[in-house]
């Protein structure tokens, strides 16, 4: 068997290089996957070789081959330069934050990005001196009026977490490339195989592997990618934290990484139609999903996107906050929970109205977010069917 390297891969469509990518068997007599190395101490041949730290493992915290193997084959998939790895995927944005920010700097971020970023933002970095403004997740081009001499980085998220607003990346990344800002996309949603980020513009993408990279809802990962220009201090940034995942995190994402083109059509299949049923009913004021054409971001997703996820929010119309109870708490497949990208599926309630600052949150009606797992969809619009009996019976 010839081996196949990154750039014979590259020729290859995305689902071969997922089956190969950060793989070395016969680096391993033979075994098809990478091992699972524990270790701080790594020994050097010689006196000389330790003094000179010149060895293809030096620490622990340095990388171990099963760290190694994950970051090759991500910044391979995501198309970039270098990919390191973080303990979650919050981790990993404030990774991605401190490699572009310092003291004295301004930074913008969307007003639809993940929660707790905006809790490291407003508490960490503006005690460190940096100063964060909120923006319109529709601004688009019009980014650039917002951009400061002292602009560092623009945290971008696409779609936004729970109402799902698709941001202009293209645009976006102009803006900012034309005053030498870093574009930071958080791509959660579409993961590399839906959105490839430093190809539309980005200069660092974080993912959260807890979610699609896992698959399974049984690990907590971050992974961040960075173009050529931002390579190096990004690696330098995460060698000065050494925040570093666990072994078992690592080699679980890579067999999550072997199967997440499968998973991810399957999500995009039962999440449409899932979506479709929902838009159909009528206690459903409506679907945010971007990949309905009744989404407002429809148009930018078709250019941008190579696909949709099983995450997806809707609005109900107005009911009570007991009739929403009844509904949820009755469901017997869909389970109330965070997180997504699991197999099983799940719902929250959300409301972005109490901490949003750059835009108003008033859907009129009560606001859901779904996560569509691997269960027989014609069970899950049952239960569904079932839970909104239970809404309109309440009122
Ligand atoms: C879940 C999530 C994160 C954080 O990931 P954790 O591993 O749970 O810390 C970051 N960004 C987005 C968009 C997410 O959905």
């Amino acid at each position: 068997m010839t081996k196949t390297t990154r750039e014979t891969r590259r020729k290859k469509r995305i689902r071969t290089r997922l089956v190969h990518a950060g793989r070395l068997p016969f680096e391993q007599h033979g075994f098809v996957n990478t091992p699972i190395y524990r270790g701080s101490t790594v020994l050097f041949a010689d006196t000389a070789e330790l003094v000179a730290y010149r060895a293809p493992y030096v620490y622990g915290t340095k990388g171990t081959p099963t760290t190694t193997a994950l970051e090759s084959a991500w910044s391979e998939i995501a198309g970039a330069a270098d990919a390191v790895l973080a303990p979650s995927g919050l981790a990993a944005i404030a990774l991605a934050l401190l490699t572009a920010a310092k003291a004295g700097d301004h930074i913008l971020v969307a007003d639809s990005a993940y929660r707790p970023a905006r809790v490291f933002c407003d508490g960490v970095l503006k005690r460190l001196g940096v100063d964060t403004q909120y923006y319109d997740p529709l601004i688009g081009a019009g980014i650039a009026n917002l951009i400061r001499p002292t602009t560092s980085a623009i945290l971008t998220e696409s779609p936004g977490s729970q109402s799902l607003e698709i941001q202009d990346i293209p645009a976006i990344a102009a803006a900012a490339r034309a005053r030498g800002v870093c574009v930071i996309l958080d791509n959660t949603w579409a993961t590399p195989l839906f959105f490839p980020p430093h190809e539309r513009g980005a200069d660092l993408a974080v993912e959260a592997g807890t979610k699609y990279l896992s698959g399974h809802s049984d690990l907590l990962l971050g992974l961040v990618s960075a173009n050529e220009q931002w390579r190096s201090k990004l690696r330098a940034t995460f060698d000065a934290f050494a925040m570093c995942p666990g072994a078992d995190d690592v080699f679980l994402a890579l067999r999550g990484l072997r199967t997440m083109e499968l998973r991810l059509r399957e999500a995009e299949r039962a999440g449409l139609a899932l979506a479709q049923w929902l838009e159909r009913r009528e206690e459903v004021a409506c679907v945010l999903h971007p990949a309905l054409p009744s989404h407002p971001g429809h148009d930018i997703w078709k250019r941008d996107f190579l696909g949709s996820t099983g995450l997806f929010s809707i609005i109900l119309k107005p009911v009570s906050r007991e009739a929403v109870a009844a509904f949820l708490d009755g469901l017997e497949l869909f389970g109330l929970g965070y997180s997504f990208g699991g197999f099983e599926s799940l719902v929250i309630p959300f409301d972005c109205a109490s901490y949003r600052t750059a835009t108003r949150w008033a859907p009129g009606g009560p606001a859901l977010r779904f996560s569509v797992g691997l269960e027989d969809i014609e069970d899950l619009k049952d239960d569904l069917d079932a839970g909104l009996a239970r809404l309109r019976a309440v009122g």
